[in-house]
């Protein structure tokens, strides 16, 4: 079974993963109006793989014996000035989660529950190739110093991302 410190915050976990898929489908959104398709394409692969990732908590919440109990989720921003801000709000996000996950690392210790802690590891993992990813996209965008010629190029390798 799970502790009730545990379950409490695997269930705001939940929560936290679903807003990551909503702010990224916020994103997308924005892509979609702005004509760069490749990058909505990109955002929107992101949100899916939120969803997974708050479904893994999900199982594993029941896997333990526990009870998921889904809360509201916040509304996203939906306007950014420019596909650099979006990324740069992106990659704040996913710092915010790093911190969310190792702060759940953290009770697990506290909390002497071995199973939890083992389970957040792939978490861990995944956030250090989400910072990563992200960063990369901020890079390219600064180095080409966002001009129209380079946005759009970026946005077709973008829009080549598939299902990982
Ligand atoms: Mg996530």
């Amino acid at each position: 079974m799970l502790n009730s410190k545990i379950q409490l915050s695997l269930n705001n976990q939940v929560n936290a993963e679903f807003y990551s898929a909503y702010l990224y489908l916020s994103m997308a959104a924005y892509f979609e109006a702005q004509g760069l398709k490749g990058m909505s394409h990109w955002m929107k692969r992101q949100a899916e793989e939120e969803i997974s990732h708050g479904m893994k908590i999900f199982n594993y919440i029941y896997d333990r014996g526990g009870r998921v109990t889904l809360t509201q989720i916040e509304t996203p921003p939906s306007n950014w000035k420019s596909p650099l801000e979006v990324f740069q709000e992106s990659f704040k996000h996913e710092t915010h989660v790093t911190k969310l996950i190792h702060d759940l690392v953290k009770l697990a210790q506290k909390e002497n529950d071995i199973a939890t802690e083992s389970f957040l590891d792939w978490f861990v993992q995944e956030q250090v190739e989400e910072e990563a990813s992200v960063a990369t996209i901020i890079d390219q965008l600064l180095l080409t110093q966002e001009n129209g010629a380079s946005i759009l190029f970026i946005d077709k390798h973008l829009g080549e991302r598939k299902n990982d």
